[in-house]
């Protein structure tokens, strides 16, 4: 049986009780489903309060590490070259923060790899922290100047506490990692100053996995391959919506949300082009998500 069939006759089988990692909610009795992705053929559900889909088995930060590790953004080599790559999308992110206020401020990136959007913010004079949960990288990221700690959690994270907060934290790309985004959020929420700026460029492509989804009867493999490029190897795929509230609930005043700006390069093939452009008319006009990723701007309200 192929995969992509196999996605679709699970059907009938139940997870007894599974906590949603992007909203907190406890599920029970939730629809059991299957998706070839790019952790290979793994066990998701659902949520019945926030849509998401997230992956049902258990996070494991040695595993995540090695995963990393395999991945571009995991090792130095490639990671170093996915920061040239990626540049046009820090460079609007920045522009953004300066734009709000927030220029040559502490900014601190989580799941900040090796540099990244740090590398640029050094250069327009932000004191620059970061934390990974690959030691190669911060490693790397010291011996650029800044300061940077391993943590699989920013609950770990002691480079800003209450006493000496961050101005600015960045999340690129990395809360579909997450296996508890609202404790994520109330540890940034508690290293940031009062009117503190929380950015988070999100990975929106859910639309895809329930598109996937609904063809996936008549044309298993556009099914297969529209939820694997959905998911890639993340462990949850989160309607922007949802996102939105998910951030309010954590303390913080949601400033805009927007694909605007939020591609990691300028350089893209005509498709991609069209899908951010679309995405943001759609957006802005009627709330339909559909934009691959978006950026964030939260404001942290003061307790
Ligand atoms: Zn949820």
């Amino acid at each position: 049986m192929s995969d992509a069939v196999k996605q679709n006759t699970s059907a009938d089988a139940r997870i007894p009780d599974t906590t949603c990692p992007a909203c907190g909610a406890r599920n029970t009795n939730v629809r059991s489903l299957q998706f070839d992705s790019g952790r290979g053929l793994t066990p998701w559900a659902r949520c019945t309060s926030c849509s998401t889909y997230f992956v049902t088995s258990s996070w494991d930060p040695a595993f995540e590490t090695d995963h990393s590790r395999d991945m571009a953004w995991g090792n130095e080599e490639q990671g170093a070259a996915l920061n040239l790559r990626k540049r046009d999308g820090f460079v609007s992110a920045l522009d953004r923060i300066e734009k709000l206020g927030y220029g040559a401020s502490r900014i601190l990136d989580v799941g900040c790899s090796f540099g990244g959007i740090l590398t640029e913010a050094k250069k327009r004079g932000f004191e620059c922290a970061g934390t990974d949960i690959v030691p190669e990288a911060v490693e790397y990221v010291r011996m650029q100047g800044c300061r940077a700690q391993e943590c699989a959690s920013l609950t770990d994270c002691t480079l800003y506490d209450a006493e000496n907060p961050a101005d600015v934290i960045t999340v690129l790309d990395a809360h579909i990692y997450w296996p508890d985004q609202p404790g994520e959020l109330r540890a940034a929420w508690n290293l940031l100053r009062d009117d503190g700026l929380l950015v988070i460029r999100a990975v929106t492509k859910s639309a895809f996995v329930t598109a996937g989804r609904y063809v996936g009867a008549v044309a298993p493999s556009i099914s297969r391959r529209l939820i694997r490029r959905a998911i890639a190897d993340h462990r949850f795929s989160m309607p922007l919506k949802s996102l939105v509230k998910t951030v309010e609930q954590s303390g913080f005043e949601v400033l805009d949300a927007t694909p605007r700006g939020a591609q990691h390069t300028n350089e893209m093939p005509l498709g991609a082009r069209a899908a951010y452009r679309v995405g943001t008319m759609l957006w802005h006009s009627l709330g339909v998500s559909i934009a691959p990723t978006t950026l964030v701007f939260a404001r942290k309200k003061a307790a």
